[in-house]
């Protein structure tokens, strides 16, 4: 892809219904019903090739539960910029963190226009959240943002949150987006982040190219499972924490990221798919 050109998901779905959307897919994997025909059919076509891909949804999605929960009771950070949010039905990042604290303050960042009709029913009920449509591909267009910048206070320690989304970015732009990102953050702060991973052994990364295969070349046109080494690349200057009580710092499976209790059903192939990752900028 040359440099100029834009990702598929750059260019927002609108309300055209014969483009599929990402936030409505993945959704419908997490039990959403907001979906088009044109939505089922990717779906459908996933589940053909690999039957367990919800584990990829879930696994992606438990992990930024429990991410957001960790640093909502352990640390004293009170604004979180929510990239690419999605807005599934249930366990957003402002239910969970305005638990522990109900006036933190979330910015939700996302380009699909049934994400941004949630986020701004969600306005009317909460002063603390907010609902910007941007292109998340694109940094100035969030960090400039005039609602960003009111609403968070960059020169105090703010969770960046980038979960389930840098896959959907194109070429081998991804580690330069995040780098505008990491550069803009105050000292103190952390990443949130999980990227469809491809394992580097060959009954798994069989699983994720036959994702990939459906979901680049079909009608979403995006979703590149990367290796641990390029999902690290888009993480510099950040110190990752331990995953959980055994591995070293860095990233993990999703489902292995400090889950909530022992694994007693083995992992399925797809749930080893997707990478999670937290870390601190020093
Ligand atoms: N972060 C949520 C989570 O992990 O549960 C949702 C992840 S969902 C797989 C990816 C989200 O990124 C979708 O809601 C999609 O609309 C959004 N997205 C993808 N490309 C985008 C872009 N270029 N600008 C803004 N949002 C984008």
């Amino acid at each position: 892809m040359d440099a100029t050109a834009k990702s598929p998901s750059q260019v927002p779905v609108g309300v055209d219904p014969t483009r599929p959307s990402i936030a409505r897919v993945y959704g419908g994997f997490l039990g959403g019903k907001d979906l088009y025909e044109v939505d089922r059919q990717v779906m459908k076509k996933i589940n053909e090739v690999v039957p367990e891909a919800v584990d990829i949804a879930r696994g992606n999605r438990g992990f930024l539960n429990r991410a957001c929960r960790f640093l909502a009771r352990q640390t004293e950070i009170d604004q979180y910029l929510d990239c690419g949010s999605g807005l599934p039905t249930a366990e957003n990042t402002h239910q969970i963190v305005q638990r522990f604290n109900p006036e933190a303050r979330v910015v939700y960042v996302d380009n699909d226009p049934v994400v941004i009709a949630h986020g701004r029913a969600l306005l009317e009920e909460n002063d603390f959240v907010h609902m910007v449509p941007a292109d998340i591909f694109t940094p100035r267009a969030v960090l400039e943002n005039e609602v960003v910048r009111r609403a968070v206070d960059f020169s105090r320690p703010i969770v960046l949150l980038q979960v389930g989304t840098m896959h959907h970015l194109e070429g081998d732009g991804a580690p330069a987006v995040m780098t505008q990102y990491i550069d803009a953050l105050p000292s103190g702060s952390y990443v949130v982040f999980s990227h469809f991973l491809d394992p580097e052994v060959p009954e798994l990364t069989e699983i994720a190219r036959r994702i990939e295969q459906v979901l680049v070349n079909g009608p979403m046109g995006a979703g590149r499972f990367r290796t641990r080494a390029e999902i690290l690349a888009m993480l510099d200057g950040i110190e990752l924490i331990e995953p959980n009580g055994e591995a070293a710092p860095g990233p993990a499976v999703c489902d292995e990221w400090w889950p909530d209790g022992p694994q007693i059903q083995p992992l399925s192939g797809a749930a080893r798919c997707i990478l999670g990752a937290v870390g601190r900028k020093p």
